[in-house]
């Protein structure tokens, strides 16, 4: 059949079906709310804002996730026309009134000629048929297992484990060196994957002080987890005794500090790089519950990251995810059944906006299979083209955890200043150059059948 059946009716299965629906195509929205729940949701409604009333910045000349905003509009797109209906005050920040926004979301969708919205969960993976699943973080489990079997257990995450992320230029190199412990690999790029930051004694146990005192947040009711080995949060490592960070994440063994090398360094927390542009590198073993503002001060103590800045701070949360890059190909369809495409949080993206996005990707690029047309996706100079660049095969498959978008996902400006000075003229560049290109993309995706 030529129908498009989206499983999920949540902030990427509602703007997919928006898009798929503008385009002429017929939609079908399968969601297990009301009868099923999940452990956030609390009502029935299409695009249900599970925590947080806030779309976070609006700015789309400075920020990036403003930029997915600009982007979105451009395309027309149901989840942010909704949002400026019912936009609170909130200064830079795109923040809602959220029962009326997600009411509005359903009945946009209820009286779309071309939507059909069907109750009720589905819990096997269909075989037949054009299909998006855009079942978000809290996949209902029967699914869960669906997927699973499908794609290996190994690739599907019950639970993320987000190490904080650091932008590369934004790391003082006088202190910290490349290197790999014991200088293993092949090549010269292995022999120096890993970005070291060295502790001396007194700043380890102060670091040591300041983890234990930090200020933590807890697992939502109903998101039971159990720490599974490997992917404690540092805190709790600490917590555990004050020399298990030094006989674990940060051991100091087969590392030389070029800087200093008579001192043998006391602890070193190591870097790794997050994605193939080499723009971003994340703190490797340091997924944490701690709150965001403690991240920052904790974290700016360890020499070298003093002036650190954050892609993505880190956390652990229930959150059911792909490994996209090795799972889904550049059409976000699931390379070993190609007829089923995943969209949103489930992608490996994380927030309301990213998901939303995916969304709106997934829908068009549906769309345009069912008419039979191929549509390119946009350019990675896009805040949307950015996200599902990264996804599909932009970073590294071994280390992949979800991804907000941010600048370190876009190919760099030439010819700018670097430093602080020149963020601001960078950060316009960057959105300059993907407003124009994302026009010039829309045009062609929106181009009528
Ligand atoms: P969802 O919006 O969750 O939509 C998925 C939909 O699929 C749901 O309606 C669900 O009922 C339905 N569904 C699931 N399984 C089935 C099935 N088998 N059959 C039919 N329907 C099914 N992001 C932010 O930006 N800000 C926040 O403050 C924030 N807080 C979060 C808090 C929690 C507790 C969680 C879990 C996530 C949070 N997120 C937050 C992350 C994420 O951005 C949101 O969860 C976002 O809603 C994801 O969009 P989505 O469309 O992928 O999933």
């Amino acid at each position: 059949t030529q129908e498009l059946h989206i499983i999920g009716g949540g902030m990427a299965g509602s703007e997919a079906a928006w898009q798929a629906a503008n385009a002429g195509i017929s939609v079908v929205v399968h969601e297990m709310r009301p009868a099923v729940g999940t452990f956030a949701h609390q009502t029935g409604l299409l695009g249900e804002m599970v925590c947080s009333n806030s779309f976070r910045s609006d700015d789309h000349e400075q920020n990036a996730v403003g930029l997915l905003h600009w982007e979105m509009r451009e395309a027309g797109g149901l989840i942010m026309r909704t949002a400026d209906k019912h936009r609170l005050p909130a200064g830079g920040a795109l923040a809602v009134d959220r029962e009326p926004f997600a009411q509005s979301v359903t009945d946009a969708l209820m009286a779309h000629p071309n939507v059909r919205v069907e109750y009720g969960e589905i819990r096997a993976l269909p075989r037949d048929g054009h299909w998006i699943i855009a079942t978000g973080p809290l996949t209902s489990s029967a699914l869960g297992e669906a997927i699973a079997a499908e794609t290996g257990a190994e690739a599907l995450a019950f639970f993320d484990a987000i190490a904080p992320i650091v932008y590369h230029d934004s790391i003082d190199m006088s202190k910290a060196w490349m290197q790999s412990r014991y200088d293993k690999g092949e090549t010269e790029e292995e022999r120096t994957a890993y970005l070291n930051c060295p502790m001396d004694k007194v700043q380890y146990e102060a670091f040591i002080d300041a983890l234990i005192a930090a200020d933590k947040t807890e697992f939502h009711e109903g998101e039971t987890a159990g720490y599974f080995d490997g992917c404690l949060p540092i805190e709790v490592m600490a917590e555990r005794g004050r020399e298990t960070l030094r006989f674990g994440p940060m051991k100091p063994v087969g590392l030389t500090n070029p800087h200093q090398p008579d001192v043998k360094p006391y602890a070193v927390v190591q870097l790794r790089r997050d994605n193939k542009l080499g723009t971003l590198y994340n703190i490797v073993g340091f997924q944490t519950k701690m709150k965001y503002g403690a991240q920052a001060d904790v974290f700016k103590c360890i020499p070298g990251l003093e002036e650190a800045r954050f892609a993505r701070l880190g956390g652990i949360h229930r959150n059911t995810f792909l490994n996209a890059p090795t799972l889904l190909d550049g059409q976000m369809r699931l390379r070993s059944q190609p007829n089923i495409r995943f969209a949103g949080q489930i992608t490996g993206v994380e927030g309301y906006v990213e998901s939303a996005a995916m969304g709106m990707l997934a829908g068009q690029l549906a769309a345009a299979e069912i008419r039979g047309e191929r549509l390119e996706t946009p350019p990675d100079t896009t805040a949307t083209g950015a996200l599902i660049t990264h996804i599909s095969g932009g970073a590294e498959a071994k280390t992949f955890q979800p991804m907000n978008v941010n600048f370190g996902l876009f190919p760099p400006v030439e010819g700018l200043k670097g430093g602080r000075r020149g963020r601001k003229d960078r950060y316009k560049a960057y959105t300059d150059r993907g407003k124009g290109d994302w026009k010039a993309w829309l045009s062609g995706a929106m181009a009528p059948a």
